[in-house]
């Protein structure tokens, strides 16, 4: 049986990764849609491997003008097209979470990678995915790990265990971190990531955001998930049962394999292309507490998320703009946190948002913490 996917984000690193897998497997996935933002030259020369019917960009003028064999869709008619059976959402930001309701609305099998949106709006992406029986299946590699180590398992989790690297500055003093910079924070010791995820990995942002999508993937309270620092990245998390019995999943840091295990579940492919663990050489395994004084994001972004209602979606917004003035050196690492604490503190927050009061939440602490650092509003 051959699996209809669209791909939305695909000139990302989780785009492209995923096209790999695809690549891989031939007479398994076929891709039937493409979507991207910005980088027509890379989804015009995907558009021409892969053959999809369906396509779509952010600049729609110059891509039909070169590619006219394709029918042009928007993001959200993409994503709950009747010829699709799963969409790959890898876009990453708030550009994901439209097509996401839209997918589980239609009853989709939706391989999510994109953070915001469960972050944001998870309350209501879980509800309607119940509703019309849609299935999340998760990519990013920590909810991959939970969910294959909840495989065949009837009772609730006693507690999630997600595992973070603490990234390229996890020895570094206060003082250090007060002046890296963004070449420093783009070099991630264990994974190939986007710019954003690499920088939110830096800062344990990434992690806090992790934490409260598990919370709604799998229906965890935020006092049984817990995060342990694990430099090695081989343990990609790990699930504790009442009988306190731990199982894991470990696996060679290779954002193809829990792609993989997305777009095939419940099956598992032999994909030879993916590098296996060398025992004899794995050395040691380590763990440790993360530093929250060190890594203040992590905790601002755990108590967003216990507190919900437009928080989460404020954390988001709130750090998107953070890593983009730091990125532009206009702020300092540090300032990455101050930021985001500041919009918090001053968000009026609405308990039990809609989805329309959560957009318009991201919009206001966008511009909150675009004002606040420049004075000015963002074009
Ligand atoms: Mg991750």
């Amino acid at each position: 049986m051959i699996t209809k996917l669209a791909v939305l984000g695909s000139t990302g690193s989780i785009g492209q990764q995923t096209l790999e897998v695809v690549r891989a497997f031939p007479h398994r996935f076929r891709i039937v849609g493409l979507a991207a933002g910005k980088n027509l030259d890379l989804l015009a020369k995907q558009v021409s491997e892969f053959k999809p019917r369906f396509v779509y960009s952010q600049d729609r003028e110059a891509y039909t003008h070169q590619n006219a064999e394709c029918e042009f869709l928007s993001l959200e008619e993409l994503a709950s097209h009747p010829q699709v059976d799963t969409v790959v959402i890898a876009s990453s930001g708030k550009s994901g979470l439209l097509p996401v309701i839209a997918a589980v609305k239609s009853g989709k099998n939706v391989a999510l990678a994109n953070k915001e949106s469960l972050v944001t709006a998870g309350k209501i992406i879980t509800k309607e995915a119940k509703l019309n029986k849609a299935k999340i299946l998760p990519i990013d590699s920590e909810h991959s790990a939970i969910w294959q180590c909840l495989k065949g398992e009837t009772q609730k989790a006693a507690q999630l265990v997600l595992t973070a690297s603490g990234g390229p500055f996890l020895r570094f003093s206060p003082a250090r971190l007060d002046k890296v910079t963004v070449k420093q924070a783009l070099r991630h010791p264990s994974w190939q990531m986007g710019q954003k995820v690499t920088i939110d990995s830096a800062t344990l942002m990434n992690k806090g955001l992790e934490v409260i999508e598990a919370h709604w993937l799998f229906g965890i309270p935020f006092n049984n998930i817990r995060v342990l620092i694990h430099p090695q990245s081989i343990i990609h998390s790990l699930v504790e049962f009442i009988d306190g019995s731990v199982k894991a999943q470990l696996s060679y840091p290779d954002m193809r394999l829990p792609i993989q295990y997305a777009l095939s579940y419940p099956e598992r492919l032999p994909n030879p292309e993916l590098p296996r663990l060398n025992w004899d050489r794995l050395g040691s395994l380590t763990f440790e507490p993360p530093d929250l004084d060190k890594f203040p994001c992590l905790k601002l972004a755990i108590e967003a998320g216990k507190k919900g209602g437009t928080y989460p979606a404020v954390l988001c917004a709130a750090d998107e703009i953070a890593v983009k003035l730091f990125l532009s050196q206009r702020i300092k690492f540090n300032d990455i946190a101050r930021l985001v604490e500041q919009v918090l503190g001053q968000h009026q927050a609405i308990t039990h948002p809609t989805l329309e009061e959560i957009i318009a939440a991201d919009a206001w602490a966008g511009e909150k913490a675009y004002q606040l650092i420049t004075g000015d509003s963002p074009c």
